[in-house]
């Protein structure tokens, strides 16, 4: 490998940092630049519910101290948004219109919250959880004792949703069919994981279809959820959590195959040999289901962006999905996950 080969990677979440560590453990010479549109330098987002604990600084989230990228010579490139990968030139274009050229570039975007159609009209009405900014309006939103309303409920949301328990919030969830995404539960099942919620302080709200959220009555909470049925629930705020939809936008002129995340062999290279992903943007073939699927969960993610850095390497690894993929039930009747779980 020639010494001046230039790895772009982007994105600096979990499955991002894992590649970049291990492309420079394998690699002493070659050129890693990494580039993100976030501000903050890489925090667990998997413990962003300790904002509602107390933790109010993200420097105590942080996984490398800030010192980490000039000590292992990554280049970090934070505020900056890809627009464009140019597959045949080999070059990224950013949002200012500067180009970087590359030999390879790993593509770790990540995705972002789902919010199907008929809501996205009460956008302005419900926050995202999805950032440590988020995290913090929320908290500040939040009377002590308030009630927060959870709309869909995927695995990020009712994660959230047991810390606020736990820190005295109250939380109703309005559950449908994207209440425990990714996890794929059979309609039989849905009522003895239900039942598991209310086990653990969320009441559940099994209602109809949601006609819109409002701003809440003089001296009633500050929103409310109406149903078509003519129900409301009053809350102080609204989350709405219907599972990610991959980040790709930025990839639909470079060429690649993509479905709904960029699709992948099982090494992590896309159509184009030049061109690799990992982490949630990835749809990876299964050659046991005969079809492209997507692995999430932090173990999963940091092993996708080891496995694809040591392939852009030589190492000629498939990935192996770490298992686990099902819900299950405390002794206490609790919910448990895979998808919470993380080393
Ligand atoms: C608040 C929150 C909590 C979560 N909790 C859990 C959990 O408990 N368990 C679980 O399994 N999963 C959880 N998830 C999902 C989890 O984030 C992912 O499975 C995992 O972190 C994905 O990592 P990633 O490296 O693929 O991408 P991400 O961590 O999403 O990182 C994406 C990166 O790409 C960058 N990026 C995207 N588009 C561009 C662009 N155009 N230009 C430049 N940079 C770009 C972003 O700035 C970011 O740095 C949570 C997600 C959120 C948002």
């Amino acid at each position: 490998m020639a010494e001046t080969e230039h790895n772009v990677i982007i994105g600096t979440g979990v499955a991002g940092n894992r590649a970049a560590e291990t492309l420079r453990e394998r690699d002493p010479d070659c050129r890693i630049t990494i580039i993100t549109l976030g501000s903050l330098h890489f925090y667990n987002r998997y413990s962003l519910p300790k904002v509602f604990q107390g933790c109010d600084d993200w420097r105590q989230l942080l996984v490398h101290p800030p010192s980490y990228y000039e000590e292992n010579r990554i280049t970090l490139r934070r505020n900056t948004r890809v627009i464009n990968v140019d597959a045949k030139r080999r070059a990224v274009t950013f949002a200012h219109n500067e180009e970087m050229h590359y030999d390879q570039i790993l593509v770790c975007s990540g995705g972002r919250g789902y919010l199907p159609e008929g809501l996205s009209d009460f956008a302005g009405l419900m926050h995202r959880f999805t950032s440590f900014e988020d995290a913090m309006v929320i908290r500040r939103l939040l009377p002590a004792g308030g009630r927060v309303i959870l709309l869909g409920g995927d695995m990020i949301g009712l994660d959230l949703a047991r810390t606020f328990v736990e820190t005295g919030y109250d939380v109703t969830l309005v559950a449908n069919d994207f209440t425990f995404w990714p996890h794929e539960v059979a309609r039989q099942d849905r009522g003895t994981y239900e039942k598991a919620l209310t086990n653990m302080g969320i009441e559940v709200h099994r209602g109809g279809r949601i006609l819109g959220v409002e701003e809440g009555g003089e001296g009633k909470p500050a929103r409310r959820v109406v149903f078509a049925d003519g129900e409301v629930l009053d809350g102080d705020v609204v989350l709405p959590f219907f599972g990610l939809v991959p980040a790709v936008e930025f990839m639909l002129g470079s060429g690649v195959d993509i479905e709904r995340g960029i699709l992948v062999n099982p090494h992590l290279c896309s159509t184009d040999d030049h061109i690799w992903a990992a982490g949630d943007v990835c749809q990876i073939w299964s050659p046991e289901k005969n079809t492209y699927r997507f692995y999430y969960g932090w173990n999963n993610v940091r092993d996708m962006g080891e496995a694809a850095a040591r392939n852009m390497t030589g190492a000629g690894e498939p990935f192996a999905n770490g298992g686990g993929e099902d819900l299950r039930l405390d002794k206490n009747g609790r919910l448990l996950s895979p998808f919470w779980d993380h080393d």
